[in-house]
């Protein structure tokens, strides 16, 4: 039997275990997800346990995306240009680190049409997702990201990482303040939430865009999947914006992780399973 599970030290709310385990037996794979909730001084431990153990791959998760890095023995261009690992692969005695967040956002945008292609984009937040949704946009030749972040320092480091590696692209950090965050909204086609905003504690809550600026010429993408329409997202929908949430982003990073550890391609098969399955479960509701 393969082994496979999930790291991050609140996984209570994760899906992932339920989208792993009924595709594995949906597609008669011999296989078993589990869930590692870890506290950070036994990280280490846990992986090599899993090592030992003869795991096959995991998912790392809030807040080791980034604590991991030191472990690995190689990582992917993406995870290293992104600055994270969400996906492990032991492979031939060595660990690999993937990320497979900036192919999950950008299989999500394909899906709706939007190409970033000499698009301006705005998002909000410098953590693991927000460097993913980055170093997606740039890779596919979007001309100008504008990054607002609580944590100025982490939103400098942020664009000075991606400066390195897309040199004609601007990358420009805005603080996080409404009025400034205004000023550029006009120009900008896409705007995406990489924060928590929206969801746990902090739902209800939007990001400091004021919602006058937002107009039918925006694509607003929010990132969380639970609640499934946050309040930005109901607030960007009235204001004749189009509008995705993070579902999409969850499966196809989730179907990239199945192709990493199994070494076949799965999506086509597994993203229509998992909705018509969210679907029947009413977890997700259209
Ligand atoms: P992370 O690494 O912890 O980063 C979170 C970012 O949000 C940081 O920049 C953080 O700023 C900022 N932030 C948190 N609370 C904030 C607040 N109250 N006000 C302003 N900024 C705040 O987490 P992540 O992995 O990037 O995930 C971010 C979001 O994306 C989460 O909601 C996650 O569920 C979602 N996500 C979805 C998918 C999907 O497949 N749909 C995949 C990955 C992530 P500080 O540094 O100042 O704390």
């Amino acid at each position: 039997m393969k082994l496979f599970g999930i790291i991050g030290y609140q996984l209570d709310h994760s899906l992932s275990p339920f989208l792993m385990n009924r595709f594995f037996r949906y597609a008669h794979i011999d296989a078993a997800y589990g869930c590692f909730p870890v506290e950070s001084h036994r990280l280490q431990d846990v992986v090599a346990a899993m090592h030992e153990l003869r795991f096959v791959g995991a998912n790392v998760t809030i807040p080791y995306k980034e604590t991991v890095l030191p472990m690995v023995d190689l990582l992917s261009d993406e995870a290293s240009k992104i600055g994270a690992v969400n996906t492990f692969f032991w492979k031939d005695g060595s660990l690999e680190g993937h990320n497979s967040d900036a192919v999950g956002f950008l299989s999500a945008l394909k899906e709706v049409k939007f190409s970033p292609g000499n698009k301006k984009a705005l998002v909000f937040g410098a953590g693991g997702a927000a460097r993913a949704v980055a170093y997606a946009l740039l890779s596919n030749g979007c001309e100008e990201i504008f990054v607002a972040a609580r944590n100025q320092s982490k939103g400098l480091s942020m664009c000075e990482a991606f400066k390195n590696f897309y040199h004609g692209q601007v990358l420009n950090l805005l603080p996080w303040a409404s009025e400034e965050i205004a000023r550029v909204t006009d120009s900008v086609d896409l705007i995406v939430n990489a924060t928590p905003i929206g969801m746990g504690a902090l739902k209800g809550k939007l990001p400091p865009i004021p919602s006058e600026f937002i107009s039918s010429k925006h694509f607003v993408f929010d990132l969380i999947y639970d609640p499934q329409e946050t309040s930005f997202l109901m607030t960007a929908k009235r204001k004749g914006a189009k509008t995705l949430n993070g579902f999409p982003m969850l499966l196809y990073q989730a179907a990239q992780n199945l192709e990493i550890w199994l070494g076949e391609s799965v999506q086509a098969e597994a993203v229509p399973y998992w909705r018509s399955l969210l679907k029947k479960e009413r977890i997700l509701i259209e």
